[in-house]
């Protein structure tokens, strides 16, 4: 491991184990789990833990993340989630094996890509069961569907939704149900078969869990719940997941006791906010090298539970120290579990490197 600071630790043994906590949950009823891998910009040693958990697939809303990934030659499909800008046809052919569509000029743009790449190209149909961000309204499938088979060089390899994403709509076996009712339909009217139905992403797994989601979904996308363990519906932790996957450490470039409220009169601060102080005396605090510019401060718990963060601006976190048990000084470092907004921007931060190492296998 490395001296640097900051640095994000990834646990991979208790990704691979929450990895195969879900997918055992998942290949009860017949469901197979493409790993998403935006929340930490595609990490490759972290996808090979989570296949090496039992995923069958690698999924990512960036080409750029699907392409770092390709370097690996992990043997699995690749899958692009977010829906593919027309400018990035061809890429996408190139990078990926499927993708997450609903717009038949997209898809007419992907069949001349393949076509021209002699590499067909499987697509995924999003029907929008509610929640209002990506998928076709269930009624236009009969407008879209004919000039979708008419593309020769577009495979439809299944249908899927999108839920708790834009709208927050949580998964029922209502809306389950939809999206299975338009794969009968489309398969007894265009005289098709669809392989993949693809019910959801982790809000999905408390429905599964519950028993009640309907036989013949198939194929689930899952981030935060393989990474963090958590479900992201109430951010609860999901049962016999490891929580404590990922921990940013910073350092502390200066430690002094100060008073808990500022001195003069108080105008707007770095992000436009008027901040309030409440006068709890003399506090000894410590100003870590971390910042906005890498972290969401909010999305950061502690380690230690007597630190309390206290703000930050672009590249300091300011902390009260005063409460703990440890002698924490300059030079020391301090420790926070991020939750997935945070990891997202601490993964995606060019300014903090990401280090692993295996708590579980080193254990074995
Ligand atoms: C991000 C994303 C996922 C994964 O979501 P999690 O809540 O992390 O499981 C699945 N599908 C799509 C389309 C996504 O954009």
């Amino acid at each position: 491991m490395t001296n640097k600071n900051p640095t994000l630790i990834a646990d991979t043994g208790k990704i691979e184990y929450n990895a195969q906590v879900i997918t055992t949950l998942c290949q009860h009823d017949n469901i197979q789990v493409a790993a998403v891998t935006k929340g930490v910009c595609a990490e490759p040693e972290i996808a090979e833990a989570m296949l090496r958990g039992g995923c069958t697939m690698l999924a990512d809303s960036r080409l750029e993340n699907l392409e770092r990934l390709r370097t690996q030659h992990f043997d699995v499909d690749y899958l692009l989630l977010r829906l593919p800008m027309i400018s990035e046809a061809e890429e996408t052919v190139r990078l990926a094996d499927i993708s997450l569509n609903s717009e038949i000029a997209t898809i007419k743009a992907l069949n001349s890509a393949a076509q021209k790449q002699q590499r067909p190209h499987r697509i995924i149909l999003m029907i929008d069961v509610g929640d209002l961000r990506e998928g076709i309204w269930p009624e236009t499938i009969p407008t879209i569907l004919p000039e979708i088979l008419q593309c020769e060089h577009i495979i439809l390899e299944g249908i899927g939704c999108n839920l708790g994403c834009y709208g927050g709509v949580v998964p029922s076996p209502e809306n389950m149900q939809l999206l299975l009712e338009q794969k009968r339909l489309i398969e007894s009217s265009y005289s098709i078969s669809i392989h993949l139905v693809s019910g959801g992403t982790s809000t999905t797994l408390q429905l599964l869990a519950s028993g009640k989601m309907p036989t013949g979904i198939n194929h689930f996308r899952i981030g935060e719940a393989i990474l963090l363990g958590r479900n992201p519906a109430d951010r609860s932790p999901l049962p016999g997941t490891f929580q404590d996957t990922f921990i940013l450490r910073g350092e502390i470039i200066e430690c002094q006791w100060k008073p808990s409220v500022p001195l003069g009169q108080i105008g707007q601060d770095a992000f436009g906010h008027l901040p309030v102080f409440e006068d709890r005396g003399i506090r000894l605090r410590a100003i870590l090298a971390l910042g906005r510019q890498d972290i969401v401060v909010n999305g950061l718990t502690p380690c230690d539970p007597e630190v309390q963060i206290l703000g930050a601006s672009s590249d300091h976190l300011i902390v009260d120290i005063t409460d703990t048990q440890h002698s924490y000084k300059v030079g020391s470092t301090l420790s926070f579990f991020p939750n997935y907004a945070a990891l997202l921007a601490a993964s995606t931060s060019q300014y903090i490197k990401m280090s692993k190492k295996s708590v579980l296998t080193d254990m074995a």
